[in-house]
């Protein structure tokens, strides 16, 4: 049996792009130790959930970790909630925003989503005034949480509240902000306790001597609490149940080790880790080869090439990939029990500068794996190789496969688990 290290590259794939000669990325990248791998492993493309299905990146992690969106998947602020430490216990959570509007003909435009990532004081006394309300004549309570900078979580509580309700943020500058709807007739009450925090809350702040300071310095106010990705909280099967492995996680930005926390890893944020394309690859990659003493699993994520894709700069992300390349020579010569995997949680095409529908590269990685006759790291020989093209809620079965862990179809040692070979601590013997 095999322990895995599973390095997920945000936004890996991409696109030929003109200032590249109309290379993609990965093809302009001078990538030795990733093209060492390719040459001596297995590679394959991936649609993360579905063809032309362009995933976030919580959807994009959950579809691979092999967790059913359909069914499982709770909404994005419990994962960004749990990254920052809160764990929410009862009611629904929002990431929400500080942002600038401006009125128009009785609609709220949107001017800045971050209301020039407002920091310090400023947010800090803003916050503290919309930190309680009361809604909906008592029923239900909400609170406002500051984290860092223009960024914190709206939480509602009350009897009968559902996170089925429609976005507010319409994730555009120059959109209006968009009336919350129930997409489910239970979300009702929800969208209307909500609708009277948003209204009340910019009363509040529109009119605050912060905001009135800030419009005399030509800064944007943050006039308005923009909030999307309403979530309940969850019970999620634990990753290590479901798969028969004890993982660890090691990643710096919060939604990640929000993700990773749900599913029961142990999350490790290396010291000079940032989730930025200037992050410590080198020390995340020897962070996971330490655990890889005490866990079997191991998902080391990395953020700057997205971050670069989402600037639209191809050259950025050439560079992020090229430090990220010298980071993985650690793992060019692996031990005999360890299987790498490398691929992008969904494509990022710098050309686009948002996620897209498109596949995914992958790099399965180790000592007698079967091979194939692709020899680089990108997007053509990716499409070429020996793993085919597969959904990403498949993924952890291939990994399972390679890994040596699978167990035959049809038999059934333990009542809920059927794809992995159980652990002797796991069956239970008949005693006699
Ligand atoms: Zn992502
Ligand atoms: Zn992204």
């Amino acid at each position: 049996m095999k322990k895995v290290m599973l390095i997920i590259l945000d936004g890996l794939g991409d696109r030929p792009h003109p200032s590249l000669k109309y290379l993609t990325p990965l093809q302009a990248a001078e990538i030795p130790n990733m093209d060492l791998m390719a040459s001596k492993g297995l590679l394959g493309m991936q649609y993360p959930i579905a063809p032309g299905v362009p995933p976030g990146s919580d959807t994009g992690h959950l579809s691979l970790f092999g967790y059913n969106l359909d069914e499982e998947y709770p909404g994005r602020g419990i994962f960004e909630a749990l990254g920052e430490g809160i764990t929410l216990r009862d009611g629904v959570a929002f990431r929400a925003n500080f942002a600038t509007v401006s009125e128009r003909n009785g609609e709220l435009i949107v001017e800045d989503r971050r209301a020039g990532r407002i920091s310090g004081e400023d947010a800090e006394v803003l916050a503290s005034e919309i930190s309680r309300m009361s809604l909906l004549r008592g029923e239900v309570e909400a609170e406002f949480v500051h984290t860092l900078e223009h960024r914190g979580f709206l939480i509602l509580r009350g009897d009968g509240l559902s996170s089925q309700v429609t976005d507010v943020d319409p994730h555009e500058v120059g959109y209006p902000v968009l009336e919350p709807l129930p997409i489910e007739e239970e979300a009702m009450k929800t969208a209307r306790a909500l609708k009277e925090f948003l209204i009340r809350s910019h009363e509040i702040l529109k009119g605050h001597e912060v905001n009135r300071r800030r419009v005399k310095e030509g800064k944007p106010p943050a006039n308005f609490i923009l909030p999307r990705g309403a979530s309940k909280p969850v019970n999620l099967e634990r990753f290590g149940d479901r798969w028969g492995f004890k993982p660890a996680a090691v990643a710096a930005g919060p939604m990640y080790k929000g993700i990773a926390r749900a599913l029961g890893f142990e999350v490790h944020h290396p010291e000079g880790a940032t989730g930025l394309p200037d992050s410590d690859f080198r020390g995340k990659i020897r962070e996971a080869l330490d655990l890889l003493g005490e866990f079997d699993f191991v998902y080391v994520h990395m953020k700057g090439t997205d971050v670069a894709s989402h600037k639209k700069d191809p050259k950025l992300k050439v560079e992020v990939l090229e430090r990220i390349d010298e980071a993985l020579e650690q793992i060019t010569d692996p031990p005999e029990d360890l299987l790498v995997v490398i691929t992008g949680d969904h494509a990022t095409p710098c050309l686009l500068g948002k996620h897209s529908g498109d596949p995914v590269p992958i790099l399965f990685f180790g000592k007698g794996l079967p091979r194939d006759d692709a020899s680089n790291f990108h997007e053509l020989d990716a499409s070429l190789g020996g793993a085919g093209w597969f959904l990403g809620g498949d993924l952890m079965k291939l990994i399972l496969n390679y890994s040596d862990r699978s167990l035959e179809y049809g038999l059934r040692p333990l009542p809920r688990r059927r794809w992995y070979i159980p652990r002797r601590e796991e069956l239970t013997p008949l005693r006699i």
